[in-house]
């Protein structure tokens, strides 16, 4: 007889600490909650134009620019919209003609759709791989956007940021790094456009768009929106302007700006981009460690140098119903390792970003062969 599964229980000491193991929205620091709490009679609910919310913003644009080594001349732009605005704001001010997209998951696939959906673009050129894997870019004299993604969060395959070889000269390489951004290592001189949401590596709430501008992006931008119509919402320009004000053009969650710039703080405090990729390399060795000696699970991704480093996916032998495991553990507090809905694989997918304790990412191992063993009496 098998276990019915809303009858299994974890044993307290296989339940990590903190059961938030999702890909976005993440896992928040309680610390970071209780600074907001001890300060919201000051802070949430005050005017996004005077200097506590301005200041916020400015340990933002700072906080990046110190987390990912910027050199002189870039910019760091703040907006309203999420990951998904920036794409269509790129849509509008950063691609000239044609864009090129390594498409390798679902979030690659959608910028590149962005792209082709324009009636004033030429049609992208993507290079794909399967799902599960990277593509190998090379560059196109025809394309003047180069579209990376340093992570694709629904399939947990990292890639590498370079320049491509045999793109033309003028090319901008605009990276989406969502799910990488305060996770994974990156030289700042192979990128143009940097550009990322804070509710993943940064451990905040959603709504808000962060990208780095190169002098050439920054030049770019401005030539095209002088001679094109651009919607004020998506237009760089006037993002560019209000973020040098330290604002953003229109009203932004102030509790989202207050936890990004709290999470950047504690990432340099405690040594900046190198601690937290570091502590994303012991969150991976752990995770991809007990999947490689599971009889059951093993990593979705077959390359280890592909295996993202801040989220990971794992497929389950068919015997064992990942939905069923990640139902069990949700029931007891662990929660959002479901895999990417449209990946629709058997596996689960887990988060390995900053705030994330290794040791809860033990836990975890610990309590899915629990739930596992469980099922199988
Ligand atoms: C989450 C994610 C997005 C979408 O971000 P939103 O802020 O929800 O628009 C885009 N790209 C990647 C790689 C992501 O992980």
């Amino acid at each position: 007889m098998t276990q019915s599964p809303e009858r299994i229980v974890l044993p307290d000491d296989l339940r990590p600490a903190d059961g938030r193991f999702g890909s976005g929205p993440s896992k928040v620091r309680a610390e970071a909650v209780a600074d907001l709490a001890a300060g919201a009679g000051q802070l949430l609910g005050t005017s996004h134009r005077q200097d506590r919310v301005k200041h916020l913003v400015r340990r933002i644009r700072e906080g990046v620019a110190d987390l990912l080594s910027l050199p002189e001349g870039h910019e760091v732009l703040v907006g309203n919209g999420g990951t998904t605005a920036f794409w269509d704001a790129a849509v509008h001010c950063l691609v000239d003609r044609r864009s090129q997209h390594a498409v390798f998951g679902e979030f690659s696939a959608k910028f590149a759709d962005a792209a082709s959906a324009a009636p004033h673009l030429d049609e992208p050129l993507r290079v794909e791989a399967p799902y599960g894997t990277r593509p190998a870019v090379t560059g196109d004299e025809s394309a003047d956007v180069i579209a990376l993604t340093h992570n694709e969060t629904s399939t947990g395959v990292q890639a590498e940021i370079r320049r491509p070889a045999g793109s033309a000269p003028d090319a901008l390489v605009v990276v989406d790094a969502t799910s990488a951004a305060g996770g994974l290592r990156v030289d700042a001189s192979e990128f143009d456009v940097y550009y990322f949401a804070p509710q993943k590596c940064l451990a905040s709430e959603g709504g808000l768009w962060i990208a780095t501008f190169s002098p050439a992006a920054i030049e770019r931008l401005d030539r095209l929106t002088a001679s094109r119509y651009c919607p004020a919402f998506l237009h760089l320009g006037i993002a560019l302007e209000n973020s040098i004000k330290d604002q953003t053009y229109n009203t932004p969650a102030i509790a989202t700006l207050f936890l990004t710039a709290h999470t950047l703080d504690w990432i340099l405090e405690n040594g900046g981009l190198e601690f937290a990729a570091s502590r994303c390399d012991e969150s991976a060795r752990i995770l991809y460690g007990w999947a490689d000696g599971s009889s059951y699970a093993c990593a979705f991704v077959e390359d280890p140098e592909e295996r993202s480093h801040t989220v990971a996916t794992i497929d389950f032998a068919e015997s064992v119903e990942a939905a069923t495991v990640a139902s069990v553990l949700r029931r007891n507090g662990i929660l959002d390792v479901e895999p990417y809905r449209k990946l629709g694989r058997n596996q689960l997918r887990v988060a390995l970003y900053p705030a994330i304790d290794p040791g809860d990412v033990e836990s975890l191992t610990r309590a899915i062969d629990h739930v596992v063993e469980e099922l199988r009496r």
